[in-house]
């Protein structure tokens, strides 16, 4: 390595120290710490295979995994003697499982989503080859359920694959998986499978709700949730569960690795699950529900905050997420935050303190809001 190389080697790092005390606008927790696990960073973990199946490959953390699936498992109220599923690189990744698992069980199905679901949906409709339909959403985000049994209704010789978002990435809206599988039952559809994108709520909702209305308990089929969001982690990660009777269709023995493979990607970070196991351990479910609860009340001082310094600032139920009007661009870009359709977001992951929200409502207050500048002529001159 020259000179050169370790400068901007130093630059690089100086710069991701300074940038990650201004993120508040992406769903990251910050407040972990693994350094008692860095030694096995000097070894390549690949939990390569399914899970369940142990692998030619030994050097993983394949042990841990599946405590980490447990934990998941029961979170989301999965079936005791009927779930299955592994460790992904993130949610986009489970939603891609979930809708592979759904597409091997009724090939003439339609997917349901709403306008408001992630990107990865689409994506994973489109790689998959499925025809698919979207729906409106409510003001708050939350899936239309009329506009969704309209189009059932006008294509119901057809199997129903829903969507269900629980935790929309703009607003955090909740699609009420009861409420769908209430509207498939009263439409007389008997061929359906949901799938739920939990890759932000999924991790905290169950924690902070007794009866949270996107689980197994009540009929979802198979729940994608990102590890590295509520929990935290250096690197992307998540898990995605599924009914296992589902499940068994997919998966081809390979002998020479000696497992089954029923994953999307044929690698698997040992990592991610290890890093997830020790969170787990480290805070205990009490120690979670703590971070859970914590969040949820930093949202609603922002909320407060915001909303007294004249920003008309709202969140949905349970939520973390602020969504306001764009604010001006210099301000977007400082805090990172994501904005589309004239509304930008922060959201309280844990490690965002009582102080970094201090300092953005004071910022935010006395820059004008984009909208405003833009009327008054300065929007142009600053920029
Ligand atoms: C973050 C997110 C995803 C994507 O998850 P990754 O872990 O980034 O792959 C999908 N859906 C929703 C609702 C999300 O918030």
């Amino acid at each position: 390595m020259t000179t050169e190389d370790k400068e901007q080697l130093n630059r690089q790092m100086d710069v991701i120290v300074q940038r990650a005390a201004n993120s508040i606008g992406y769903p990251f927790a910050t407040d972990f710490n693994y350094s008692e696990l860095y030694p096995l960073l000097g070894y390549s973990l690949n939990n390569i295979g399914d899970p369940f199946i142990e692998s030619t490959y030994k050097v993983s953390s394949r042990a841990l995994e599946r405590e980490v699936l447990a934990f998941f498992a029961e979170l989301f109220r999965a079936p005791k003697d009927n779930w299955w599923g592994y460790a992904t690189n993130g949610g986009s990744e489970g939603n891609l499982y979930g809708l592979y698992v759904a597409r091997e069980l009724y090939s003439r199905a339609i997917v349901y989503y709403s306008t408001s679901s992630h990107y990865s949906v689409p994506k994973s409709i489109h790689l998959l080859g499925m025809q698919s339909i979207i729906i409106r959403t409510q003001a708050n985000g939350e899936m239309d359920y009329e506009d969704l049994e309209a189009s059932i209704k006008s294509n119901r010789q057809r199997p129903v694959i829903v969507v269900a978002n629980v935790g929309t990435t703009m607003t955090e809206a909740k699609d009420n998986v009861a409420t769908i599988r209430q509207l498939l039952k009263d439409t007389a559809i008997n061929s359906y499978y949901i799938h739920c994108d939990a890759a932000l709520a999924g991790n905290y909702l169950p924690l902070l709700e007794e009866d949270p209305t996107f689980d197994f308990a009540h009929g979802a089929d198979s729940i994608a949730c990102s590890g590295h969001k509520f929990i935290g982690s250096p690197m992307p990660c998540g898990v995605v569960i599924v009914r296992k009777n589902y499940k068994d269709r997919i998966g081809q023995p390979v002998p020479y690795i000696g497992s089954l493979d029923s994953t999307i990607t044929g690698s698997r970070n040992g990592h991610g699950p290890l890093f997830l196991w020790y969170a787990i351990k480290k805070y205990g479910r009490e120690g979670l529900v703590q971070r859970a609860v914590e969040s949820v009340s930093l949202a609603s001082y922002t909320q407060s905050r915001l909303q007294a310094a004249g920003i008309p600032a709202w969140r949905n139920r349970n939520a973390i997420t602020l969504v306001f009007p764009e604010p001006a661009l210099s301000i977007r870009a400082k805090w990172q935050l994501a904005t589309e359709a004239g509304q930008s977001h922060l959201i309280c992951m844990p490690g965002v303190s009582k102080e970094t929200i201090d300092h953005f409502v004071d910022e935010i207050s006395i820059v004008p809001s984009k909208k405003d500048a833009e009327e008054s002529g300065e929007y142009m001159l600053s920029y």
